[in-house]
């Protein structure tokens, strides 16, 4: 039996609809997320509420990696992904959630690791 969670989907093509979970940092396109939600954080229902996906991803983010293994990958370890679904992230976003969507977290008693100011 496997470990850990089922794959999440990779990104079906790699232009400027790509999108970046402000939670996760998992990196899909925004139809991805519009109709499936994010692996990581159904609870943001993404897929219920297309007005979330706008909340909660962004198109603004650094750098991306495929993670196929992440109890096993370094970067998993490094980006505290290590539990989270194998697929492609990104190394930072800017943003924060907003606030709604962080108390939705803070309900769910999830982790929620916001970006550092710099
Ligand atoms: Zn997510």
């Amino acid at each position: 039996m496997g470990s850990g969670a089922p794959p999440a989907q990779i990104p079906t093509s790699f232009g400027h609809e790509l999108r970046a979970c402000l939670r996760c940092r998992l990196v899909k396109t925004y139809d991805q997320f519009r109709t499936n939600g994010c692996e990581n954080c159904p609870f943001l229902k993404m897929d219920e509420d297309h007005e979330h996906v706008a909340d909660c991803t962004t198109p603004n983010f650094t750098g991306i990696i495929s993670v196929m293994d992440p109890s096993r990958s370094w970067a998993a370890r490094w980006l505290r992904i290590g539990r989270f679904a194998p697929g492609c992230y990104t190394l930072a976003v800017s943003e924060e959630l907003p606030e709604e969507m962080k108390n939705i977290c803070e309900e769910e008693r999830v982790t929620y690791v916001p970006p550092k100011r710099v």
